[in-house]
């Protein structure tokens, strides 16, 4: 049996609907909803991803302050847009594309953006807040897995869930948000990484595998449970002479094979990707709220 391929887009443009009406409300109370994107450098990858956060700004109705800065800019220039950024009451968020170059330390750069304005979700207290179930910015690409979940009426909770992957940004948060106590968790998680022995044994248990490895196919069918859910967060370029570009995207998954073992899948591009950027609107328009309510 082929399994039901899990939209992301589709669901995606259903979130960002609700979005697009918040940002109308907000706006009739004067406030717009205002994310600051930082890009440095001119990495090829960054730049398409910073471009389609810009865009979904502009399908929103959010204000967008976009620095595109050249590489050899130095860590104090960024550490000082960023503090007028945190200083600026038009921006309810901060997002700074990773990865930065190799002179600038992204911790600290983290660590700068105010925890009120962290849509990102990756300074330390909102990673902290999230481990202990409190009400924070969850990061966006974990928090799109637990929604792609939700609207493919996925069962989470007492689920098996196998993580591939253990990334502070993807492996870790995903494990911890589907294993906490709370509606969206309650599930059995195992997270395996580059160490782990037997990786066939463990993702063979997986009622919901989850693949968040950067290597493009390496979950083969041979890996999977009969009647798993997918969830492919890998993006890989491969190289394709029949693209315009030369290269085309694959996940962390065999898509085509295991999609016939599966009883859900995620496909890439469409599934998990849409979700990301989704997240960081919903995130930003729920630090709007936050400001209108200080008001
Ligand atoms: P990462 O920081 O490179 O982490 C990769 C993880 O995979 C590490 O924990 C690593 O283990 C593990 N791993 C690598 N090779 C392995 C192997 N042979 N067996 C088992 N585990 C292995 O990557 P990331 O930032 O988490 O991203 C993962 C993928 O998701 C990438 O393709 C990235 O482009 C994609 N991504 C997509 C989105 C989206 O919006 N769709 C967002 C973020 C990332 P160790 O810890 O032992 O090294």
């Amino acid at each position: 049996m082929s399994a039901k391929i899990i939209d992301g887009k589709l669901i995606s443009t259903e979130i960002r609907d609700e979005l697009k009406q918040e940002v109308e409300n907000l706006k009739k109370e004067g406030i717009t909803p205002g994310l600051g994107v930082i890009l440095v450098g001119e990495d090829p990858a960054s730049k398409s991803y910073v471009t389609a956060k810009e865009r979904a700004c502009d399908s929103l109705g959010i204000y967008s302050d976009n620095r595109h800065i050249p590489n050899e800019t130095s860590e104090e220039e960024l550490l000082s847009i960023i503090d007028a950024m945190n200083n600026d009451p038009k921006i309810d968020g901060i997002l700074v594309q990773l990865p930065l170059p190799k002179h600038i330390d992204p911790d600290k750069v983290i660590m700068r953006i105010s925890p009120e304005k962290d849509v990102d979700g990756f300074h330390p207290q909102s990673i902290g807040k999230m481990i202990m179930g409190k009400d924070t910015f969850l990061p966006c690409t974990p928090h799109g897995v637990v929604k792609l979940l939700n609207y493919a009426g996925i069962q989470i909770e007492g689920s098996h869930v196998v993580v591939v992957g253990r990334s502070n940004i993807v492996g870790k948060p995903v494990a911890n948000l589907l294993l906490d106590k709370s509606k969206n968790g309650n599930a059995t998680v195992t997270v395996c990484h580059s160490r782990t022995k037997n990786i066939k044994d463990m993702t063979l248990q997986a009622d919901i595998l989850i693949a968040a490895i950067g290597k493009a196919q390496f979950i083969t069918a041979d890996m999977v449970k009969d009647g798993a859910v997918i969830i492919d967060v890998g993006v890989n370029r491969v190289e394709d002479s029949t693209k315009k570009k030369g290269f085309r995207l694959v996940g962390d998954v065999d898509f085509e094979p295991v999609k016939e073992k599966a009883s859900a899948i995620t496909p890439v591009p469409g599934g998990v990707g849409p979700m990301t950027i989704t997240m960081l609107m919903y995130n930003t328009v729920q630090s709007a709220k936050q400001r209108k309510e200080k008001k």
